[in-house]
């Protein structure tokens, strides 16, 4: 098996729900953690949290659409930590709407964020990846993933995205990067509060009343982690048992 221990994990979208439940179950079993997402407050308190359970832990503003962004993200976890041994690709939003209710600014954010952003966080770790010949990218697609449905043609295009790419990349990385989808069901996070239209939201609330806690994504994504280096978990689905 391999040992989270001292394994140095990029996470994207850490400043709270599954992001952040992960950081904190990967430190508390020794991994050190470069947490990256836009809310600098919620970054700084879960440091702070991380250390006081003698964890490490360490931070960077980063919006996700910029490239740059995500460039000096990875850098600064060089900086701090030597390497990248995993990415933890995870920022996304999830505002769902019927697509004749026309909300092209959220289709764009959604296209920004969940692929553009998870493409732009894999380039900047890829290389670097390479050139050691080991690493680990564990993207976060969804059930929405694997199924569509009625309001979510741009979240589920995006979701359906993520495992298409992961899945191209793993053949291209073989033997060398393990690449590994995480699809969750529902899980009480933040992410409902992106959902702007009202009926959908209502009906998404009542949907998300079976959500999971988060922890049961990080405990996925420590599985997928530590496996030996020779075994790759290409994919996990998790969902509430009521789902
Ligand atoms: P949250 O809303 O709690 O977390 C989303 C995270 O993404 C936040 O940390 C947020 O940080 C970050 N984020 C959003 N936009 C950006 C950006 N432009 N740049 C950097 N970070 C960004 O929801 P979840 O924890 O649930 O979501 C995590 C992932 O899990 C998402 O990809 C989501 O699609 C996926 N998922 C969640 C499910 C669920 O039921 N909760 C089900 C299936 C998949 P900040 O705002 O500080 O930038």
């Amino acid at each position: 098996m391999t040992s989270i221990k001292d394994q140095v994990v990029l996470i994207t979208g850490a400043s709270s729900g599954i992001g952040a439940v992960t950081a904190k179950r990967l430190a508390k079993g020794g991994a050190k953690i470069m947490l990256g997402a836009r809310r600098e407050d919620r970054l700084k308190e879960l440091v702070a949290e991380i250390e006081k359970q003698g964890g490490e832990a360490a931070y960077k503003v980063t919006d996700v659409t910029d490239h740059d962004q995500c460039l000096a993200l990875a850098q600064a976890c060089i900086e701090k930590f030597g390497r990248v041994d995993t990415l933890f690709n995870n920022a996304g939003l999830m505002p769902l709407s019927p697509m004749a209710s026309r909300k092209v600014d959220e289709w764009d954010r959604m296209v920004d964020v969940n692929i553009k952003g998870l493409l732009y966080a894999i380039d900047s770790v890829l290389v670097h990846m390479l050139e050691r010949g080991t690493g680990h990218i564990i993207n976060v697609s969804s059930v929405a993933g694997h199924v569509a449905m009625p309001a979510g043609a741009v979240y589920c295009g995006t979701k359906f995205a993520v495992r298409a790419i992961t899945e191209s990349l793993r053949q291209e990385v073989k033997g060398k990067v393990r690449c590994t989808i995480i699809s969750p069901g529902a899980t009480a996070t933040e992410l409902t509060d992106t959902i702007t239209h009202d009926k959908v939201k209502e009906r998404i609330g009542e949907v998300f009343k079976m959500a999971m806690d988060p922890d049961a994504i990080a405990r996925a994504v420590e599985y997928a982690m530590e496996q030996p280096a020779e075994v790759a978990v290409n994919e996990i689905i998790v969902r509430p048992t009521a789902q």
